[in-house]
């Protein structure tokens, strides 16, 4: 037994009383009726301590609510029935099999509750008990049963609970929801007089909050609906207020805690830059220009997101801000999240810059051992001006002489740690991060909440629509028709195939028996190339270039090229099994064709045996060609984990609060946060020790938030 649960068992003995963090820290076997084997299936639920029990929240709630008496029983629907049991008996019917069953009473009426392969159940019941049995009835042989109800018992004819939600938890093999009630209500009875409100008196009138203590109770014990979502609203908002400390701290260390070099921009350097982009700027581009410009002038590191649909032209920016830095005798980093586009990415800026004394240099895969150290010695020398790699340019061991700026490209796979790992010491460059992938706000308020949001709307002149087609089972051979149309025109199309698995061999294969079928079938007269991620980078680039020069018509894919693949030529992208996508993704995909002058058309070939909701999702698709639009619906339909990847952020997941349904909440949570911050920067005030406890115990580890004071 560790010296904390001692001290709490005999407080008398103790030297000092313990805090209350201690007190909520011991472990929970040590919490009344738990002992030690269930404290062994509790930590299977993350439940370690009294506190983790306390605020072990419900899943969800038993409505108790439709109370009917016998006579007015329906089939087919969730009801409650109160009664006295009478009877109780167990039938085997051999091999094992049994059915329990208890005659419950109610004036002149009776009721059957029965449970199959239950025999324990026999046990809990007694003649004159008192019970709540809810299920849905059904009407059998002249009598009313309700199989395997759920069983409330009651203390006696004068029991008359008023509770109409009864709590379900989160359960594990081996505990039961009366169980976990019972521990869960333990718990709070013998620990919950410790917790102390975090949040001051003020900000819970402001909020219209119920305090800490009766929002326990009542989440755990809702009396109706309304105290419920009273107690609710108090705990997300808590949840959410304390996730956006956090994030606001973390931007107030990085702005404190950090120096980068000021690279203020000059009409001269400005101008200079421009002439080398065979275009006008769109506004929207000027106008994120001028918000980067801004940014690295300062001395705090610049850290803004940039977000903008497929084509909307963010690798200008980044090229202005990368010879920005280079104007002003720094070094920048370019990097991708493939080697296609870093190569891509390269061939671009050697376009660009063929006139200009900027020195460049591409650092991927297949470079020899030789070649790398020379061009990493070039690096650390300062010799290099702009280097282009993979993001896992930084995490090598790639040393900058005057790294003043990092370009980090799609970035919507990476979290808020990633960014943190490279940053070294003191010193920082600016970073300035891409996303072609429209963050719902709720989203980019969490994750990338320490970003500034600049947002590219428009699009730059000249940008075909995409027609897109949900393309039915019966309708492809009139597809494929049409695509080789369009190849002996002299088009190239894409086709995507479905990943099936995330393992690469899986994917391989499909991609390749889509090759196989495609060329021996639909697409024999032309010339098809194939890649997906377990070629070597030597046999991608090769393929790419065969692509990108037209020697093939067309490039059967896995969705390695959802990011970024620039091929002007290419109008057609067809996708197989669509409904393995996200929205988001496909729309990633869209983008790959309408790059240049050309009609652009995107089929997603339906399957047979798609779902309905598959089905309103590929429709959507089709009709709108607005990114944001299916960012929000994506997120709507599949929640953020399949945006970004559920493991990928390095954030603790959300014990209460739902980013969509609790939006509302997220904001009012962030301006708290916010100005609760400014007012007292690095929560040094007393009142606010509590709430900062919070947020470095949650948040301090996966936002390296040090100790904020
Ligand atoms: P994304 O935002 O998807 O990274 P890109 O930066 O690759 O988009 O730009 C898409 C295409 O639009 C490129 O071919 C680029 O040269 C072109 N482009 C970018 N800005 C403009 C502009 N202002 N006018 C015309 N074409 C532009
Ligand atoms: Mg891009």
């Amino acid at each position: 037994m560790s010296g904390v649960s001692k001290s709490v068992q005999q407080p008398e003995s103790a030297k000092r009383q313990p805090t209350p963090a201690e007190v909520l820290a011991t472990p929970v076997e040590f919490v009344r009726g738990v002992g030690p084997q269930r404290a062994e299936l509790l930590a299977k639920l993350e439940v370690r301590t009294a506190g983790d029990l306390v605020f072990f929240f419900p899943r969800d709630y038993q409505d108790l609510t439709d109370r009917r008496e016998i006579a007015d029983l329906q089939e087919d629907a969730l009801q409650t029935v109160r009664g006295e049991v009478v009877e109780v008996d167990a039938r085997s019917s051999g091999f094992g099999k049994s059915v329990v069953g208890v005659l419950v009473r109610q004036g002149h009426d009776h009721l059957r509750a029965i449970w199959f392969n239950q025999p324990f159940m026999r046990e809990k019941f007694r003649e004159g008990q008192h019970v709540l049995l809810s299920a849905k009835p059904r009407f059998r042989g002249g009598r009313w049963e309700m199989p395997h109800p759920r069983v409330t018992w009651l203390d006696g004819a004068e029991d008359q609970p008023e509770m109409r939600l009864l709590p379900l938890y989160p359960l594990t093999e081996g505990v039961t929801q009366y169980q976990m009630r019972r521990m869960v209500a333990s718990a709070v009875e013998n620990f919950g007089h410790v917790l102390e409100e975090v949040f001051p008196d003020a900000l819970l009138r402001r909020y219209d909050l119920m305090p800490l203590a009766e929002a326990l109770s009542a989440i755990h014990s809702p009396q109706d609906a309304e105290q419920l979502e009273r107690a609710r609203r108090r705990f997300v908002f808590q949840e959410l207020f304390v996730l956006q400390l956090a994030v606001v701290a973390r931007r107030w260390q990085q702005q404190v805690g950090f120096r980068a070099p000021p690279l203020a921009a000059s009409a001269d350097i400005n101008a200079r830059i421009e002439r080398l982009f065979p275009f006008e700027l769109t506004a929207g581009q000027r106008m994120a220009m001028h918000d980067v410009a801004a940014d690295m002038a300062r001395e705090t590191p610049m850290n803004r997101l940039l977000q903008g649909d497929v084509g909307s032209g963010k690798t200008v920016i980044a090229v202005y801000a990368m010879l920005l830095c280079v104007a002003r005798g720094h070094q920048a980093a370019l990097m991708a999240p493939t080697e296609i586009l870093a190569r891509q990415h390269a061939e671009t800026l050697g376009g660009l810059l063929r006139v200009s004394r900027v020195r460049y240099l591409l650092l991927v895969g297949g470079m020899t051992a030789k070649e790398r150290e020379a061009a990493l010695a070039e690096i650390a020398a300062g010799r290099i001006d702009l280097v282009i790699g993979t993001h896992a340019l930084l995490q090598e061991d790639v040393q900058f002489a005057k790294l003043g700026l990092v370009v980090i490209d799609e970035q919507h796979k990476f979290g808020v740690r990633q960014r943190a790992t490279l940053r070294q010491g003191e010193k920082s460059p600016h970073y300035l991060v891409m996303t072609a992938t429209p963050i719902p706000r709720t989203i980019s308020m969490t994750l990338f909440g320490d970003l500034d949001v600049t947002t590219l709307r428009e699009m730059p002149p000249g940008r075909q629509e995409v027609r897109t087609y949900v393309v039915q089972p019966n309708e492809q051979d009139r597809w494929w028709h049409f695509v080789r149309e369009k190849l002996r025109a002299g088009r190239q199309a894409y086709v995507v195939a479905p990943l099936v698995d995330e393992s690469e061999n899986i994917a391989a294969a499909s991609v390749s028996a889509a090759f196989e079928r495609l060329t021996n079938g639909e697409l024999a007269a032309f010339r098809v190339g194939i890649i997906h991620g377990r070629m070597t980078p030597a046999e991608k680039e090769h393929t790419m270039a065969e692509f990108r020069t037209g020697r093939t018509h067309v490039l059967v894919s896995t969705s390695v090229i959802e990011v970024g693949v620039d091929v002007p030529n290419a109008c057609i992208m067809v996708i197989d099994s669509p409904e393995r996508f996200g929205l988001a993704q496909l729309h990633q995909l869209r983008g790959r064709v309408g790059r240049g002058k050309l009609a652009a058309f995107c089929g997603v070939l339906a399957s047979d045996d798609a779902s309905e909701q598959a089905r309103e999702r590929l429709s959507a698709f089709a009709a709108t060609s607005d990114g944001f639009e299916l960012a929000e619906m994506d997120f709507q339909l599949r929640g953020p984990g399949d945006l970004f990847g559920t493991q990928q952020h390095g954030l603790p997941p959300l014990r209460i609060a739902d980013l969509r349904r609790d939006q509302a909440i997220l904001e009012e949570a962030r301006r708290e946060a916010q100005s609760l911050f400014a007012a007292d920067p690095g929560l040094k005030q007393s009142e606010h020790t509590r709430l900062r406890r919070q947020m470095l115990v949650r948040y301090g580890n996966a936002l390296e938030l040090g100790d904020v004071g």
